[in-house]
């Protein structure tokens, strides 16, 4: 299909919007979806930035929310057809300490809750539940806000558990440092300091997905899932159009509605005056998160984990102790960057060779640092993967940095480097882009937000541009 309407126009081809797409032409109706790059997916791209033959992920890295997602799994056996291949580490995360000692989140609960030692039976405790109700906590997680649970004992569980501080949470529930730090390290996931309500949502979620879909990636990096996703657009009749910024409503196709899968300043400025004054001010008053600093590596050999298992896993947490990951989180909430950051890296080489030339690697790694930081941390994140694998810097054959600037430069959408779509404190966490009935509905009829900063927020599940899809066929379709 292409001409100049089409049932629903898409802005943005990132995880969202080609996920409302397929939604859309699934239900039969014709989409075009445009995107200002010249290459499709948004966060969710692949490139050789360091040397030829090295795969790197421009942005999101590891997957445990495309396993989890309820829309993902929907087309989960199409996209293999179309060509998706996944792999399942061993270990969804790693989390190195001083000492050569190391907490491990296994694919295998039993085995976790063994290397725990003395914290192995709260850890136990602690996670059974969700890890057992694994559907129940995912539809709570990645689901729409205002409804029944499906499972109201997990949902009435998930509300007062993941309300708590991650801090009270690990320092009250785990005695080692093993157990405080990786749960520490799942919860910084938040990019928030660990001391905020509602950081134990995060450890919940991600720890117990680590026992339940795994923490994996798919073959060839992120870019394989999208190029899945496009070729499942393309065989269900949509189109995409690269190289096609849209700054304004004349940039937009005649067509029924229109789904942004950007974030609220952006669509504030695209529509303009066709939205009234007040909502215009709602949609500017959205607050944007910390940003991150980025670096990739193509590696000579692995990198020498001081811990042996902390190679079997495809992330590790770098950070030290639950003390020190707090400050480091606490110190970009105050706006500074931390000497020692919490660091996540992940090694997708070791269990996909297709990512680097023979006996060769890459990594994958960043740390978060204030909005717009111009800060290089280079010599900061190194330091900090050196402290638990002595002898990396030796094995890097070349590196490629990226900062908040060149973040936004490669995706309008990452305003400041802000990789979640938008602060997760205060309402934002559940009313995202603001409150509302619905998440997706704007104040003009036909025009309606599915991104990282609408419910359920970031990540690669396609869950907000799915159920803007969901919303779009209802309200202007029924
Ligand atoms: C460095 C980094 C690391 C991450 N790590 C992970 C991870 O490991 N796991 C995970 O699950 N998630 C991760 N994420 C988050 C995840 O990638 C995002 O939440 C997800 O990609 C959001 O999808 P989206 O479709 O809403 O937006 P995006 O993926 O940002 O896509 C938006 C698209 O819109 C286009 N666009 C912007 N403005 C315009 C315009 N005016 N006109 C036309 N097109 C426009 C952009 O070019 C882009 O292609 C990471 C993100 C980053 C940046």
């Amino acid at each position: 299909m292409s001409s100049d309407s089409a049932d629903v126009v898409i802005v943005g081809s990132g995880p969202n919007g080609l996920a409302a797409a397929i939604t859309l032409a699934k239900a039969g109706k014709s989409v075009v979806v445009l995107e200002a790059n010249d290459t499709i997916g948004g966060a969710a791209r692949s490139a050789e930035l360091t040397e030829p033959g090295f795969i790197h992920d421009i942005g999101s890295s590891i997957h445990p929310m495309v396993q989890a997602s309820p829309f993902f799994r929907s087309i989960y056996d199409e996209l293999v057809r179309h060509g998706l291949t996944w792999i399942d580490p061993p270990a969804a995360a790693a989390h190195p300490l001083d000492g050569g000692r190391a907490a491990m989140a296994w694919r295998d609960f039993d085995r976790t809750i063994d290397d725990l030692g003395e914290d192995g039976a709260a850890y136990r405790s602690y996670y059974e539940p969700w890890v057992k109700n694994a559907d129940a906590l995912v539809n709570l997680a990645l689901g729409p806000l205002l409804r029944v649970p499906s499972n109201p004992i997990v949902g009435a569980r998930f509300s007062a558990t993941a309300a708590i501080p991650a801090t009270t949470t690990a320092s009250r529930v785990w005695k080692t440092d093993e157990g405080q730090g990786l749960f520490a390290g799942h919860a910084a996931h938040a990019i928030m300091p660990l001391s905020a309500p509602f950081t134990s949502s995060f450890g919940v979620l991600l720890g117990s997905l680590a026992h339940s879909v795994g923490w994996g990636f798919p073959e060839g990096g992120a870019q394989s899932l999208v190029d899945a996703m496009v070729s499942l657009l393309k065989s269900l009749g949509g189109e995409i159009r690269t190289g096609h910024p849209v700054s304004s409503m004349n940039d937009v196709p005649a067509a029924r509605a229109t789904i942004f899968s950007l974030s609220p300043s952006q669509v504030e400025s695209i529509v303009g005056k066709r939205f009234p004054a007040k909502y215009r001010a709602k949609l500017n008053e959205w607050r944007y998160g910390a940003g991150a600093f980025k670096i990739d590596y193509a590696l000579a050999e692995p990198v020498p984990w001081t811990n042996p298992d902390v190679a079997h896993a495809g992330t590790v947490h770098i950070g030290g102790t639950l003390s020190e990951i707090r400050e480091a989180e606490a110190e970009v909430g105050r706006g500074n960057h931390p000497v020692k950051p919490f660091v996540l890296l992940a090694q997708h080489s070791l269990f996909d060779p297709s990512r680097a030339p023979d006996g060769k690697h890459t990594a994958w790694a960043y740390c978060h640092v204030p909005n717009g930081s111009t800060v290089d941390q280079t010599t900061a994140i190194e330091d900090q993967i050196e402290r638990f694998a002595p002898g990396f810097r030796d094995t890097v054959i070349a590196h490629h940095t990226t900062s908040t600037e060149m973040l936004e430069a490669g995706n309008m959408n990452l305003i400041g480097g802000d990789i979640g779509g938008g602060s997760y404190s205060g309402t934002q966490l559940f009313a995202r882009p603001m409150v509302q009935p619905n998440p997706f509905d704007t104040a003009d009829p036909a025009i309606f937000i599915g991104s990282a900063s609408t419910t359920p927020g970031a990540g690669v599940h396609g869950m907000a541009g799915a159920g803007a899809a969901e919303r779009v066929l209802k309200k202007v379709f029924h």
